[in-house]
């Protein structure tokens, strides 16, 4: 089949990569390219399938063009996956390979790192290419500025719904990774009280909190729920079980279907739609890209706290879902860029 007419594919170019000498097995996916070159991490998971790795990229790849368009930045949506377990395969020939994949589309697409890659692996892509982003000498690692935008859109729909500030507020963070934790310090600065999981009790450690069960994290007694784990995760059987009033977190994908936006709030449940919440990473990026200021990105980072504020307040207005309407603010700008 092309893999332009499979089910989930709305995008403008797929590119797939077998190469026997180095081993290496990926997909790119450039969903839409109107705001410009599409930016979006590489991941490198061993997918059970083809078909698995490649559903993964659409969905991701869809995902980056919300979020550029979302946090007003210059970019459009793209992602790169490796077929690979990164703990056994990934090497310098494999990394050098994908950079020249990267290489080969002449900055039509810019990768960073994600889910099974590092800064340094991002480096080592970009001794054959250019066209990496997150590196730059002076920053950090992208997470943190990830953490700050699900804080700054948590407060601020919290604000919306209770009137208050996080303090004394109970947080669940599931996934405690580069984000999680990330989260998890920020929100005790700001007085939370948090509650962990994660499926390695190790990464919760760290923290003299309370840790609750994987399997039941989603239902904890809590007033915020951030997942920052992995997709999927509100769904027709998770979201009945879901006390939080209020869900933010890093994770991409946070619905199982679209129609589950509108399942949260038949249960009362107020949802910041999660390329906005998690935008922060790659707002951060554009600024090590433009050259631009820590001031500079630590504004952008709060502004993505006002537009989760007006999406709530229109959601409210209309009656709508909040992802109809951030979802309807992604397209005007899309749909402007056009004309
Ligand atoms: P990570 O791999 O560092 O952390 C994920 C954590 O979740 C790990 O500690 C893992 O053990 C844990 N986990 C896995 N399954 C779990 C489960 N069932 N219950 C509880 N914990 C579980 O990844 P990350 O970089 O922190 O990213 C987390 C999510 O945020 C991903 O969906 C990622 O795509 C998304 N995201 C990350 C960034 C970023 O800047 N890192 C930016 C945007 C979106």
């Amino acid at each position: 089949m092309n893999p332009l007419d499979h089910p989930e594919a709305d995008h403008q170019r797929i590119v797939f990569r077998r190469d026997e000498d180095t081993g290496l097995e990926a997909i790119i996916a450039l969903h839409d390219t109107t705001l410009g070159p599409a930016i979006g991490g590489c991941r490198i998971m061993p997918y059970p399938t083809r078909d698995d790795a490649l559903r993964d990229v659409l969905r991701l790849s869809r995902g980056m063009t919300y979020k550029c368009a979302i946090a007003g930045i210059p970019y459009g949506g793209g992602k790169a996956v490796i077929i690979a377990d990164p703990a056994t395969q990934k090497d310098t020939m494999l990394l050098h390979a994908m950079g020249r994949m990267i290489d080969e589309l002449g900055g039509e697409y810019i990768s960073s790192f994600d889910a099974g890659t590092t800064i340094d692996d991002v480096r080592t892509m970009g001794e054959v290419t250019r066209h990496v982003a997150g590196i730059a000498e002076g920053f950090g690692n992208a997470s943190e500025s990830t953490a700050q935008g699900v804080l700054h859109c948590m407060e601020a729909c919290w604000r919306k719904l209770d009137g208050g500030s996080l303090k004394d507020v109970r947080v669940a963070i599931q996934g405690m990774g580069n984000v999680g934790a990330r989260l998890a310090r920020l929100l005790q600065g700001v007085g939370a009280t948090i509650v962990v999981s994660d499926v390695h009790q190790r990464a919760c450690e760290a923290f003299d909190v309370e840790i609750i069960d994987p399997v039941k994290v989603h239902a904890s007694e809590v007033d915020i729920l951030a997942p920052c784990a992995f997709g999927g995760v509100l769904n027709k059987h998770s979201i009945p079980e879901i006390n939080a009033r209020l869900i933010v977190g890093g994770a991409n994908n946070q619905l199982g279907e679209a129609s589950d936006a509108q399942l949260l709030r038949d249960h009362g449940i107020l949802y910041c739609p999660d390329f906005l919440a998690n935008a922060g990473g790659i707002v951060e990026l554009h600024h090590q890209l433009k050259g631009g200021s820590k001031d500079k990105l630590s504004f952008h980072l709060k502004s993505l706290g006002f537009t989760a504020r007006e999406i709530v307040r229109t959601a409210d207005e209309r009656k709508l879902t909040t992802d109809v309407v951030a979802k309807e603010i992604v397209d005007a700008r899309i749909m402007r860029a056009k004309k």
